[in-house]
């Protein structure tokens, strides 16, 4: 061999990222053609609400159907909407600050909030428990597993409920109609379905991110004979079981889920091991990677020392959001998969030559995976996402793609097209009436619609604005948490506020400035606070300059939650996140809240 042509590892790395690069730009015409097929007109629209003749469907199965209480009339503090995490990191926080005289109401029977509702079979947390669940060192709780199922997830919320006693404050069961701001006692009056009507000086809103379900609007589902429900409110009764238990009533049934999104690769293994036969609906394929859960290691977890959760916390947002801490303390397939973070906007070509290199590589051992794994080249080639990995949320586990290998599972792709109708016998998709006994719709979540939509209210501040109204343009916030013209509202949602891989950290970065606003306003002697119309300008520039970094990128994507389903109304739009690093989101309140001024606040005094 002469010296020219060894293969020096230059020669080698030069080879190498040009057969990447001639797959890159393979891989860039394949994300194209598959976006495209993808793109549709109705955007969020396309989707069903749980109202109306689908009302059934939104029906609490876990709450008894008899439980009824005495109107209340009170006035307080604060009220709380919301008894998820949110909520009650919130009434957590203000206690700890003195602040007692608060009620806390929801729809729910329990606290839990998302996990109250999703007890669906294979639920758990892709995050994992010692960073996900909030406040370990306080309760001394040690989670079972590294990736805590839901039941473990819901029960622990019910831990944290006692530990920081809670219950006496919260209203379950039960919905709020109205919320009415009055500006001659300066106070919320908040009515219920029980009756109840209850003052309060401040009113947060922390209703939920992920809970109000949706159904593909397609024609014919109520006219089907069989069962269906949404996986957010799991019909056991059907499917025989219970969370976390073998569902025994449906080996004689032939099952179909609908969707392929972090719900369905949770639930189609379980469904797949119970059923006769599974008939797996998909419009798109999920990245899915590795898993590798594992019970704890209680030696280690008890070495912990004191401050550890939160230099934890801290750490995997760093390692996802590609600020590679020196040391990756979580070490799972999400740090593995986000570490460079390739929706960062550069004017530097190589850098973003590297950035598209570095996604496609990610992208690449998804769809390898997949061939690896399943065992019919057909349904593997289905299996693939094109697209890249900010497109949708990475799911992992190691028991969905296997599933396709058992004999009673298929996969009905539809090409990017969907299920287009539902019969009275089953589920009409490329074409085929495919008959089936019992529809489990995977079908997600609104995410970017109207916040008084998705709370179930639409409340009324300054001289009877509703908030439907003064939005009617998109949304208005500082921070997303104040609004104008809606005084001593505080929000907690995800429009034009924080968003990170690990929602608990956003939760609890929100509560502790919702508490810190409202024990200022308490120790200030203000009377209301509300954003000025100029800070709510300045605060969607911003949010708008951050967008504009990804929009290239995200254009690109196939549509999801994560683009509004492309959605490319002005209005929708408004409805954005902070969509740089959630530290850096958490890094504006705190400066804000240091800054000792609150600019771009409206204040009143007490008087
Ligand atoms: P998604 O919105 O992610 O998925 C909905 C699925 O339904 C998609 O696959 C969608 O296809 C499909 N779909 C919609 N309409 C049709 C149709 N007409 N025909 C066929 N398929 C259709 O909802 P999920 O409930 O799966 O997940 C929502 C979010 O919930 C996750 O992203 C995650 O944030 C959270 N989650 C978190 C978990 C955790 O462990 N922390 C676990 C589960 C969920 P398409 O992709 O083409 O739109």
């Amino acid at each position: 061999m002469s010296e020219s042509d060894s293969p020096t590892p230059g020669n080698g790395a030069a080879a190498d990222a040009d057969g990447v690069d001639a797959a890159l730009a393979a891989a860039r015409d394949r994300y194209k053609a598959e976006r495209a097929k993808r793109v549709r007109d109705d955007g969020n629209a396309q989707y069903e609400e749980l109202v109306g003749d689908f009302a059934d469907f939104d029906r609490d199965p876990f709450a008894d159907p008899d439980y009824t209480r005495d109107a209340v009339t009170d006035d307080v503090e604060v009220l709380v909407v919301g008894c998820g995490f949110a909520g009650m990191l919130t009434v957590i926080e203000l206690k700890a600050k003195g602040i007692d005289n608060v009620r806390m109401i929801d729809r729910a029977g329990d606290f839990g909030g998302t996990w109250y509702w999703n007890r669906y079979p294979g639920c758990m947390c892709d995050v994992e428990s010692y960073t996900y669940l909030p406040l370990l060192e306080e309760t001394g709780y040690m989670p079972t597993e590294k990736y805590a199922s839901a039941v473990e997830i819901f029960s622990y919320a019910q831990i944290v409920g006692r530990h920081f006693d809670l219950y006496p404050h919260a209203m379950f069961h039960t919905e709020v109609e109205s919320a009415v701001w009055d500006d001659d006692t300066l106070r919320w009056t908040v009515r219920t379905n029980f009756g109840d009507e209850i003052t309060a000086r401040f009113l947060v809103t922390a209703g939920g991110i992920l809970h109000k379900a949706k159904l593909p609007g397609i024609s014919g589902i109520t006219k089907f004979k069989g069962k269906a429900f949404h996986t957010s409110r799991w019909n056991y009764d059907v499917t025989g079981g219970a969370p976390g238990v073998f569902m025994d009533k449906l080996a004689d049934k032939r099952v179909a889920v609908i969707g392929t999104g972090a719900t369905a690769v949770q639930v189609v293994p379980r469904v797949a091991e119970a059923a006769k036969e599974l008939l797996v609906f998909q419009r798109t394929p999920s990245p899915v990677g590795q898993r590798n859960n594992g019970p704890t290691d209680e030696a280690w977890f008890k070495s912990l020392q004191p401050g550890w959760h939160a230099e934890r916390v801290k750490n995997f947002t760093e390692s996802v959001t590609g600020k590679k801490p020196e040391v990756d303390l979580v070490s799972d397939g999400w740090t593995h998969v986000m570490w460079d973070d390739t929706q960062t906007k550069t004017d530097d070509p190589v850098q973003a030559k590297a950035m598209e290199r570095s996604d496609f590589q990610t992208m690449e051992e998804i769809r390898q995976r997949v061939v690896s794994i399943v065992e019919d080249p057909d349904t593997a080639e289905r299996l693939q996402p094109w697209y890249g990995k900010h497109c949708k949320r990475v799911c992992f586990h190691d028991e969905y793609l296997p599933a396709f290998n058992r004999p009673n599972v298929q996969l009905v792709d539809t090409d990017g097209h969907g299920v287009t109708a539902i019969t009275e016998n089953g589920i009409v998709a490329n074409g085929i009436e495919y008959p089936v006994d019992v529809i489990v719709f995977a079908s997600g979540f609104e995410v970017t619609t109207d916040l008084e939509h998705r709370l179930g209210f639409n409340p009324v501040g300054r001289d009877g604005v509703r908030m439907s109204d003064r939005w009617s343009d998109g949304a208005r916030t500082l921070h997303g948490i104040l609004s104008a013209e809606f005084p001593n509202l505080l929000m907690i949602s995800l429009i034009q506020a924080g968003f990170g891989t690990n929602f608990l950290h956003f939760l609890s970065k929100s509560a502790e400035h919702v508490a810190w606003l409202i024990a200022m306003c308490e120790e200030r002697g203000i009377a209301t606070i509300e954003a000025t119309p100029g800070a709510e300008d300045e605060w969607y520039e911003l949010l708008l300059g951050v967008a504009m970094g990804i929009a290239g990128y995200s254009t690109r994507c196939t549509p999801g939650y994560y683009n509004s389903e492309q959605g490319r109304d002005a209005k929708t739009a408004r409805n954005l996140v902070y969509t740089g690093s959630l530290l850096e989101y958490a890094g504006f309140l705190e400066r804000w809240r240091d800054a000792g001024t609150m600019p771009g606040a409206l204040v009143t005094d007490e008087s």
